[in-house]
C-alpha cells in the first residue's frame, strides 16, 4: 500500500562530499543491448578496471537482481516496467552514495531508459549501447535462451518475439563483434576519464 505520510529526510553528508572523499564523480553506466550482446561481460570487465584504479563502483546485474529484489516480477510489459523502475531507484541511491554504478539489463524500450535517465542529474546518466548483431548473439547464445526462444519455449524474447529499440544517441556505442572484451571495457574507461568522472 502506498504511504502518504512519509517525507524525504535530509542527510548531513551530501552526495558531493561523498564523491569528493572517493575522488570521483558519481555516475550511472546504463548498459543496454540484446541478450548475449555482452552487457554483463563488459560491465564486469569495466568494474575490474575501475577497482584496479581504486575507484568505488558497483554492478547491478540483471539476473542477480531478478533473484532478490525483483524476484516477484516476471516478463509481462507491466513487470518489465516495474523491474526497470526499481532498478533505477536503487541505482539512484547508489549514485547518491557517490558510487559509479553499472546496470546490465536488456532494457529494450527507449521510454524505460528515459525514465531511468530522468531520475538523475544532468551528466550522471551514461547510456552504453552494446551493439552486437542478433545473429552474433544467437551464435554465442551463452545461456541457451535463443535456442529455447526459436523452439517457441520463451514467449516475448527480445529480438525474436519482442522488439528491441536501439538507442539513437548513446553516450558510448560499443561494437563487440570486432573487439575483444578488454578493448570494449577500455573504451568505457576512456570515456569516464575524458568526462573527468574518474582521474
Ligand atoms: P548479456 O549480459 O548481454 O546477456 P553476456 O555478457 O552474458 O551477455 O554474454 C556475452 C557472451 O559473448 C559471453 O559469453 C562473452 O564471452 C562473449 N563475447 C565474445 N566477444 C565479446 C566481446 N567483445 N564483448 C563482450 N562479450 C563477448
Amino acid at each position: 500500500m502506498k504511504t502518504e505520510n512519509t517525507v524525504w529526510h535530509p542527510q548531513h553528508i551530501d552526495k558531493k562530499q561523498r564523491a569528493e572523499l572517493k575522488k570521483q564523480k558519481p555516475a550511472l553506466l546504463w548498459y543496454t543491448g540484446l541478450s548475449g550482446s555482452g552487457k554483463s561481460t563488459i560491465a564486469n570487465a569495466v568494474d575490474a578496471l575501475l577497482f584496479e584504479r581504486q575507484c568505488h563502483s558497483y554492478l547491478l546485474d540483471g539476473d542477480n537482481v531478478r533473484h532478490g529484489l525483483n524476484g516477484d516480477l516476471g516478463f509481462s510489459d507491466q513487470d518489465r516496467v516495474e523491474n526497470i523502475r526499481r532498478i533505477s531507484e536503487v541505482a539512484k541511491l547508489f549514485v547518491d552514495a557517490g558510487l559509479i554504478v553499472s546496470t546490465a539489463f536488456i532494457s529494450p524500450f527507449r521510454a524505460d531508459r528515459a525514465l531511468a535517465e530522468s531520475k538523475l542529474n544532468q551528466g550522471e546518466f551514461i547510456e552504453v549501447f552494446i551493439d552486437t548483431p542478433i545473429e552474433v548473439c544467437e551464435q554465442r547464445d551463452p545461456k541457451g535462451l535463443y535456442k529455447l526462444a526459436r523452439a517457441g519455449e520463451i514467449k516475448d524474447f527480445t529480438g525474436i518475439g519482442s522488439a528491441y529499440e536501439a538507442p539513437e544517441t548513446a553516450h558510448i556505442h560499443i561494437d563487440t563483434d570486432n573487439k575483444s572484451v578488454q578493448q570494449c571495457a577500455q573504451q568505457v574507461v576512456n570515456y569516464l576519464i575524458k568526462q573527468q568522472i574518474i582521474q
